[in-house]
């Protein structure tokens, strides 16, 4: 193999920046051609490709976002679409792509492999919801500004015995809202994984003010409820003041934390690695502190993300 390709793809996540660094140098120092494709799968299809050198990744290992940009571009599961992306690639000669982002874009990257075009799939996304491996490149930078916003909404909160209703994202994944309830100290955690019952809820909240709860921090992950309407609930209820909080596009914004800058790094130098040793079609993991790597065909047909049962049990105890 001679030249490679690298592209993110998807919601943004910080730490990607880190990702194609790690991609670029491995392959230049590995005497590879590396290309950049810009805006996703949509540069793809409309050729905006350039070859990459040391400098096109100098400065951004500690940038959030991604310097090559990203898009969302539903086009892409037309096959049509895709052979005039496969053409694109073979008119540079790239023989391989690195696509970097969340399940979304490992279809495409799976697809893509389908038509015999190997893709190397690497997790990219905030949300944590990708099969095959413990943690994507970005969760923990999210993880800890979601933390920091509610640790900021504890203060506001506390002094005005308030109860703060909390939206974090994660799509259908509750990894994020798990860890940032029991790292934030919140009193409930509302995850798709779980069975979700309001009036239950909303009793528990009357039951802690009772026992002498000075407020309540209650976070719920994206696409459950409406949080605005849970609130005003909440405080008809209680009579205590209840705001809402979505926290929103902040969580995937600002510089990658040194877990995710470092995870990045090895996942790119890795990905080369398994084209280098004649591997495409795959899917980066890190399982339990090790890299790994699945067949991407099996990973998103097969493996499904199993929900932290232990993080679960441990929450219900603090709360
Ligand atoms: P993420 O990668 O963060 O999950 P999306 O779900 O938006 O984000 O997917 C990113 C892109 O991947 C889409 O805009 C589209 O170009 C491509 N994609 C998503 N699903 C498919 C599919 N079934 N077939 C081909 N391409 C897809």
């Amino acid at each position: 193999i001679k030249k490679i390709g690298v592209l993110t793809s998807g919601g943004d996540a910080p730490g990607m920046n880190a990702a194609i660094r790690g991609v670029v140098r491995a392959a230049l120092s590995e005497g590879l051609e590396v290309y950049g494709v810009y805006d996703g799968y949509l540069g793809l299809y409309e050729d905006r490709i350039e070859k990459m050198d040391r400098r096109s990744v100098s400065d951004v290992i500690n940038r959030g976002g991604t310097f090559l940009g990203s898009a969302r571009f539903p086009q892409f599961k037309d096959e049509a679409v895709r052979q005039k992306a496969i053409e694109n690639l073979n008119k540079h000669g790239i023989e391989a792509l690195v696509v970097i982002g969340g399940d979304g874009s490992y279809m495409g990257a799976k697809c893509l492999t389908e038509m015999g075009y190997p893709c190397i799939g690497l997790p990219g996304t905030i949300d944590n919801d990708v099969p095959g491996t413990d943690y994507t490149i970005g969760y923990l930078t999210a993880l800890n500004c979601v933390i920091s916003a509610i640790d900021r909404l504890r203060d506001t909160s506390s002094s005005h015995n308030r109860i703060s209703v909390i939206e974090v994202m994660g799509r259908y994944c509750g990894d994020l809202t798990m860890a940032a309830a029991i790292a934030g100290g919140a009193e409930y955690a509302i995850v798709p994984e779980k069975p979700y019952d309001e009036t239950q809820l909303i009793e528990d909240v009357v039951k802690g003010i009772k026992n002498g709860k000075k407020h309540s921090i209650i976070v719920v992950t994206e696409h459950i409820t409406d949080v605005h309407q849970l609130s005003k609930k909440i405080e008809a209820r209680t009579g205590r003041e209840t705001r809402a909080t979505i926290l929103g596009h902040v969580q995937r914004g600002g510089a990658p934390t040194a877990f995710d800058r470092v995870l990045a790094s090895r996942m790119g130098v890795y990905a080369v690695d398994l084209l280098i040793n004649g591997h495409g079609g795959r899917c980066v993991g890190v399982v339990s502190g090790e890299l790994v790597h699945h067949d991407i065909i099996d990973a998103i047909e097969n493996k499904r993300r199993v929900f932290d049962e232990e993080l679960y049990l441990t929450a219900a105890k603090l709360f």
